[in-house]
């Protein structure tokens, strides 16, 4: 693994998940890991705590991403940590939400939105000012973003609206990266298929377990560390010369 040795590296939603994991692998890789999180305080300062006892550095820091000032609140706080330089920026937090197309309220449209595609809209509009050549963004997208996930039927619980968001941020990733890339600044996206956290706690059913089994062609369930060492390799000089692309991590899904 090449070293983020003196690098800084911003996880949103660092408290638990894939977000966590991949803090940790950045933080083993080196990294001053800035840890965002939305409301869990404890849980981010236990994974602070936990490394900088193995030596490393990180600070957490917090900001409701789905609100219209999240992004700037973030970038705020973490120009006041990093200067005028953040080298590695990791997108992580997300929600999701499945229902049926009937019971899909106006209210759950718009937060999926407002977490999963406006929040990392305007923290990159945010953040631009601190990334430059050598920087680099990747994204925690979806295997949702390309393929239909679940058995579809109007009587059966979807994730429709939520794998829209993750189609949107891939475009963006290719815009970003087709924007940036003059400028030195890599973009990329991974996309997990499903993955051991607590958004995805059908798979603590032995009938979601069995679904999840079913389209992989790797027989056991995801865990977060298997996404995080992919981020970080993203982070990492190894990937130099890849941006603008989405790296499936999903044990084989749907091929
Ligand atoms: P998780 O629910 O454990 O973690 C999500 C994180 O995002 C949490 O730390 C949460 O606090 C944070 N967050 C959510 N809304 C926020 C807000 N408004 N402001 C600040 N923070 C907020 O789930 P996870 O599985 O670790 O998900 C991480 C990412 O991976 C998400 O973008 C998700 O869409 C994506 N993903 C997950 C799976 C899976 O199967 N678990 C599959 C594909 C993609």
């Amino acid at each position: 693994m090449t070293t983020l040795k003196g690098k800084t590296a911003l996880v949103t939603g660092a408290s638990r998940g894939i977000g966590r994991a991949t803090a940790v692998a950045l933080a083993r890789a080196g990294a001053h890991i800035l840890a965002h999180y939305g409301r869990s305080a404890q849980e981010a300062e236990s994974l602070v705590t936990e490394i900088r006892a193995n030596g490393g550095l990180a600070d957490a820091l917090s900001a409701d991403l789905a609100t219209t000032q999240g992004a700037a609140m973030l970038a705020e706080q973490v120009r006041l940590i990093v200067g005028d330089r953040l080298d590695v920026a990791v997108l992580n937090a997300g929600i999701s939400k499945a229902a049926r197309i009937a019971d899909y309220t106006l209210e759950d449209f718009d937060n999926l939105f407002a977490t999963n595609v406006r929040g990392p809209f305007f923290l990159v509009q945010q953040l631009l000012p601190m990334l430059g050549e050598g920087s680099n963004i990747t994204v925690i997208s979806s295997l949702g973003a390309r393929t239909v996930v679940g058995k579809p039927g109007v009587d059966s619980p979807s994730i429709l609206a939520y794998a829209s968001t993750k189609g949107a941020i891939e475009t963006l990733v290719k815009n970003w990266a087709a924007i940036l890339g003059p400028l030195g600044i890599r973009v990329n996206a991974v996309a997990p298929g499903v993955i051991d956290t607590d958004m995805s706690n059908f798979t603590k059913t032995e009938a979601g377990r069995e679904a999840a089994l079913g389209m992989q062609a790797l027989k056991r369930l995801g865990k977060p560390e298997d996404v995080a060492d992919v981020v970080a390799f993203l982070a990492s000089d190894g990937a130099r010369w890849i941006t603008g692309a989405s790296i499936p991590v999903d044990g084989g899904s749907k091929l």
